[in-house]
């Protein structure tokens, strides 16, 4: 915010001015009448009389000249505020918690619409544009494109990129040696099929990608509404080649976050991460999230009562009636396993996950009926409520 400048309090002065002005040239004008009585001065008074007033009119001319540059400036300094901010509201990704539906389902369709989204395929390059065209909306966030080539069963070497989305403002951590930073993040590639046009991954993971742009855009309307600066700073990860392309064995999935958390442990950036959460398999009514073993290992305590803390959520939007459903997503049932999935590369490291992956697997997981069909949006309503609360709660403790 820029700070308005002071209006100039000038009036009393300027009117003392003007009077004191007029006091001297009254003393003026009656040293000049006492000079009347040297005959020889007469044509030096007249003279004298036209040319003195001349420079004190011309002084008082230019005071107001300097007055009403100073005036203009302050002014054009005021509208240029205004149209900045103006700018700056423009420049917003758009948020309405009343249309959380319509926009999910915007974005849903527009993912979908990209099938097949294999890494550096046409479809895949569409995505990485859509979620950069919809950052670019906002000047709150800086872009960053982690690519790199691999070689694939069946498909061979292929262009890999993880699109990074992080939130260029002040944080209340971002300048203390404890920078802490919360991810979020999902897989935007969709599995390889025979067929192509088959499968379109609509809960693996074109849900939980349209999920975390509509985040975004509601962190940003909290940005405005708490005029306050959150807690942590703030990445949305897209991760690509999540999916193997012939069979989860080895090195045959999770591409991209095994490359991205290796590269950010080589740059010393995994240890500022407070939390990483991973969206995956959302989109469809049998969605239910187990509290995994992972949530709570020796370096991750943060995964396990973040869980409780999103228990405690979804019981509070239900008890103000913010939820169209009446079931529990986060029921706390405990889970002993682990499913590999994009946040095992950063939890080996020592970075604390949550794993937000619907288990049992949605019925459609892997088949042709993972598509938009397949998605009850009041359970995706109820889903993203909740997390854009959890969101809230960890920014800015609201
Ligand atoms: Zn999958």
């Amino acid at each position: 915010m820029k700070k308005r400048a002071q209006k100039v309090r000038s009036n009393g002065n300027k009117t003392n001015a003007k009077k004191m002005n007029n006091d001297v040239e009254d003393a003026d004008y009656d040293e000049k009448e006492l000079s009347t009585n040297t005959d020889k001065s007469e044509t030096r008074f007249l003279d004298t009389k036209q040319q003195e007033p001349f420079p004190k009119t011309r002084m008082f001319l230019i005071a107001i000249v300097v007055l009403l540059i100073v005036l203009l400036f302050v002014l054009s300094v005021i509208l240029f505020g205004l149209t900045v901010r103006a700018k700056e509201k423009l420049s917003r990704m758009s948020y309405n918690s009343s249309s959380i539906i319509p926009t999910l389902q915007q974005y849903t369709k527009e993912i979908v619409s990209y099938t097949p989204r294999y890494p550096g395929y046409p479809g895949g390059i569409a995505t990485q544009k859509m979620i950069a065209r919809i950052f670019s909306q906002s000047e709150n966030w800086n872009l960053e494109y982690d690519t790199f080539f691999e070689t694939a069963p069946i498909l061979g070497r292929l262009n890999f990129t993880n699109v990074i989305a992080s939130y260029n403002g002040e944080s209340k951590r971002s300048n203390s040696r404890n920078k802490k930073t919360l991810v979020i993040a999902a897989h935007y590639d969709s599995k390889y099929q025979k067929t192509p046009n088959a499968f379109q991954g609509a809960t693996d993971s074109a849900v939980p990608c349209a999920m975390m742009l509509q985040m975004a855009a509601a962190f940003e309307s909290m940005l405005d509404s708490y005029n306050n600066i959150p807690n942590y700073d703030l990445k949305f990860i897209f991760f690509d080649g999540e999916e193997a392309v012939k069979e989860w064995v080895g090195n045959d999935n999770t591409y991209g976050s095994r490359h991205l958390a290796s590269l950010w442990e080589k740059q010393n950036k995994l240890s500022s991460i407070d939390l990483f959460v991973l969206l995956d398999l959302i989109g469809t009514k049998d969605v239910q999230f187990p509290n995994f073993d992972i949530h709570r290992t020796i370096t991750n305590s943060e995964g396990y009562k973040r869980y409780e803390q999103l228990e405690n959520i979804e019981m509070k939007l239900k008890s103000q009636n913010s939820l169209k459903t009446t079931k529990r997503y986060f029921n706390g049932v405990t889970d002993n396993g682990q499913i590999s999935d994009d946040h095992m590369h950063f939890s080996v490291r020592g970075v604390p996950v949550l794993h937000l992956i619907s288990y049992p697997f949605p019925k459609v997981w892997h088949t042709p009926n993972d598509n938009y069909e397949a998605l009850d949006w009041d359970s995706i309503h109820d889903i993203q409520t909740i997390l854009i609360d959890f969101l809230r709660a960890h920014m800015f403790n609201k």
